[in-house]
């Protein structure tokens, strides 16, 4: 039976002129499901009967269930949802004065291993259907009690900004993110505009480039190091897309992107990438990509192998790439309380070991000795 959250507008069109009905009656459904953040066809009262009753026997509106709540003390939420034989992925609420973002998963785990980060260290299950990406979108604005485009405190939308940053590699799953992304920025659901929803990747670039060809929206890239060599261990991909072709790639994408800067995210690791030579060749790096820099202190998890750059380290770093004109801002780290920090989400991951070849099992330990 179809899950309707899977579709786009154009699924769900194809899908209704399936069943003989009109396009507007698919406009109707979208409106319903995810503007009013509704799963029970008989509530759509604007839909003819008989239709309903077909909709009740032949689909259904399924988000993934909730398993875990939790709430940290400076006001971020985690949930941890099912997604069904034993996999579960996490999404991060984060209200901020103004706005409040959403960091959502794409993945049942990570098969791309970056030696820093949690949930490359379960293995990988799977790619998240595109429902179950826009079901944590959908089951979010429910769970804070909000209607999806409606009015937020102050005068916003609850949810504002999403960001894909949670569990996963998502241009790994470029087929189903791109649909979700469709949804997210469809006025018949959640409107939001493209300059409030990012894609982060560590840097598939075919897939940067299928991003802006499909469904372009704000682009952050976890740069991590500014060589290779560095890169290589610290971002295996990067073995298989080296620096000059992700810079190249970055390029082409502000083409066609909504905002005229690429977000470096750089995660700031003590002794390893946040020297002063770190940042002055971040500088030569990046020379021809327009771009803003986030810096991300380390967030620990056991056994990770790696410490925080001291604060006067990250405030030294950050000094130098501003004082070459470069924008830096360095993440505020939310939610360490509940492990809902970046590279925290760990999830429930039945690996049964899809890795693929291009990145190889290897510990923090093989990979620094
Ligand atoms: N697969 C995506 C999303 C990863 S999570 C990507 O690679 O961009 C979002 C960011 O948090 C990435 O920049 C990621 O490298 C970073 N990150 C991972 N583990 C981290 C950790 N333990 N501490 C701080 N940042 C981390």
């Amino acid at each position: 039976m179809p899950n309707l959250l899977d579709y786009d507008l154009d699924a769900l069109y194809a899908w209704f002129s399936e069943l003989g009905e009109k396009p507007f009656r698919a406009r109707q459904v979208m409106r319903w499901m995810h503007r009013e953040g509704c799963d029970d066809f008989d509530a759509m009262t604007d839909v003819a009967k008989a239709l309903r009753a077909r909709l009740k026997e032949q689909a259904e509106i399924r988000a993934p269930a909730l398993l875990r709540d939790a709430l940290s003390a400076d006001g971020t939420r985690k949930w941890l949802f099912d997604v069904g034989e034993g996999n579960a992925v996490e999404t991060v609420f984060i209200p901020e004065a103004g706005r409040g973002t959403l960091c959502v998963s794409s993945q049942a785990g990570c098969a791309l291993e970056c030696a820093f980060c949690a949930t490359g260290k379960q293995g990988f299950n799977r790619n998240l259907t595109t429902g179950e990406i826009v079901g944590q979108l959908w089951l979010a604005n429910r769970l804070l009690g909000a209607k999806p485009c409606g009015e937020g405190q102050d005068g916003g939308r609850v949810v504002s900004n999403v960001v894909l940053m949670g569990m996963g590699e998502a241009l790994a799953n470029v087929d189903n993110v791109v649909a979700a992304l469709r949804v997210m920025l469809d006025d018949y659901a959640y409107g939001l505009s493209r300059r409030r929803v990012t894609v982060s990747t560590a840097g598939i670039v075919p897939a940067i480039d299928r991003l802006r060809e499909e469904c372009p929206v704000a682009l952050a890239v976890s740069l991590h190091a500014p060589d290779d060599a560095l890169r290589d261990r610290l971002v295996p991909i990067n073995r298989k897309y080296p620096l000059r072709d992700l810079m190249a790639a970055c390029q082409r994408y502000l083409e066609r992107a909504p905002r005229d800067f690429v977000t470096f995210e750089y995660v700031m690791l003590d002794g390893i990438n946040d020297s002063d030579a770190h940042a002055r060749a971040l500088v030569a790096l990046t020379r021809d990509v327009p771009c803003k820099f986030n810096l991300i202190p380390f967030n620990p998890f056991p056994r990770s192998g790696f410490a925080r750059s001291p604060a006067g380290r990250v405030r030294q770093f950050a000094g130098l790439l501003l004082d070459s004109g470069i924008i830096v801002t360095t993440r505020k780290t939310r939610g360490g309380d509940v492990a809902a920090a970046c590279g925290q989400l760990a999830g429930q991951v039945r690996d049964k070991t899809k890795r693929t070849d291009m990145s190889p099992l290897q510990t923090v330990e093989e990979v620094f000795s």
